[in-house]
């Protein structure tokens, strides 16, 4: 073949390619009890592959499983794990730490006599989360080698953790495979894998914790939107409305005014963390630990409507028109 004939040859090869990788490919399935949805730039099969991830933790971290490590955890009071499990129950612990033990892995037997692991839910009587609440507490959680051990009536939940780890794991992969565009929506927690192919950033609506739409929209890149809300799951009960957050310290759903908190940061598994901890801890607190601590902005919506955002993100953040300026705030 002539020079100029390869040239023109492989620079159609190239073209044909970067069509075909440039093409959105999207999955949605139902796991780790939530919808999922992923659209990548990349090859079909890698579509495939990000559900085995998926699937692949959820055998691994489900509460309700019993084939799942942590289920056996919970039944036999320890368990060895492998590398990457044990890996994200330490981090798990750094993180309950970090945060005070606002969020705490060990809640479980509170999340449960809740009702929120079967959906029968229920009001406990107070003798009751009292009693549990001393079967509570990460720091009592024994990691020796790569077997867990847990005292008797303890057990361990992952679920304030596991999305956003998730997330996480499919942004390894993805990136493994040499996808540099994707967009991960794991029931609301949304992880942006670098920018859209044509430059501009990933726009991942905020949703409205009291129905209709979404409070705004952020640009983001590389970066996680990660929200808990007590709009997501609650019971009602004698006019008054429990959420599925437990505040760890009393034993009963987190209740201080807030309706809704997105972190947003690169670190899904610390965002996912954060969202949960920082709903428990309540407007005042959340505020006093953004400025303390340093790597992830913040969105707090309460009750009344009132929206207040950190900083890094006002210039980043579309307010919606139907939410008013006079209840929106930005943390400096
Ligand atoms: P998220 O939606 O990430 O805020 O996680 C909430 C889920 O984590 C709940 O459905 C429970 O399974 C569990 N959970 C509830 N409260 C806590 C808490 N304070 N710390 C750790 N896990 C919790
Ligand atoms: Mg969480």
């Amino acid at each position: 073949m002539k020079k100029g004939l390869f040239s023109l040859f492989i620079c159609i090869c190239v073209f044909l390619c970067g069509c075909y990788y440039s093409q959105k490919r999207s999955a949605t399935f139902f796991a780790m009890d939530t919808v999922m949805e992923i659209s990548i730039y990349g090859e079909e099969k890698l579509l495939g592959g990000c559900k085995d991830v998926i699937y692949d933790l959820e055998k691994k971290l489900s509460v309700t499983d019993d084939k799942s490590d942590v289920y056996i955890l919970n039944s036999n009071g320890r368990h060895t794990f492998d590398e990457d499990t044990l890996g994200l129950i330490l981090r798990s612990i750094e993180l309950c730490d970090l945060t005070g033990g606002a969020v705490d892995v060990t809640v479980y037997p509170l999340v449960k006599a809740w009702g929120f692991t079967t959906g029968e839910h229920r009001v406990p009587e107070n003798g009751e989360i009292s009693s549990l609440l001393s079967s509570v507490g990460y720091k009592k959680v024994i990691v020796s080698g790569s077997e867990v051990s847990l005292q008797s009536g303890m057990a361990i939940d992952l679920g304030a953790i596991a999305k956003g780890y998730a997330s996480d794991k499919i942004v390894e992969y993805l990136k493994d495979n040499g996808v540099q565009s994707a967009i991960i929506n794991l029931g609301g927690n949304v992880c942006a894998l670098g920018k859209k192919p044509d430059g501009s950033p990933w726009r991942v609506a905020v949703e409205n914790p009291f129905g209709g739409g979404y409070i705004g929209i952020l640009s983001v890149e590389d970066k996680c939107v990660i929200t808990s809300g007590s709009y997501e799951r609650f019971f009602t009960e004698g006019g008054k409305t429990y959420c599925h957050i437990i505040d760890p310290s009393t034993g009963y759903p987190a209740d201080n005014g807030l309706v809704s908190v997105s972190v947003i940061c690169s670190d899904g598994t610390f965002s996912d963390a954060l969202s949960t901890a920082l709903f428990v801890m309540g407007k005042e607190r959340a505020i006093e630990f953004y400025k303390t601590h340093v790597g992830f902005d913040v969105i707090l919506v309460e009750a009344d409507g009132s929206i207040t955002i950190s900083e890094g993100i006002e210039n980043t953040f579309e307010r919606s028109a139907d939410i008013p300026e006079s209840s929106f705030e930005v943390i400096s």
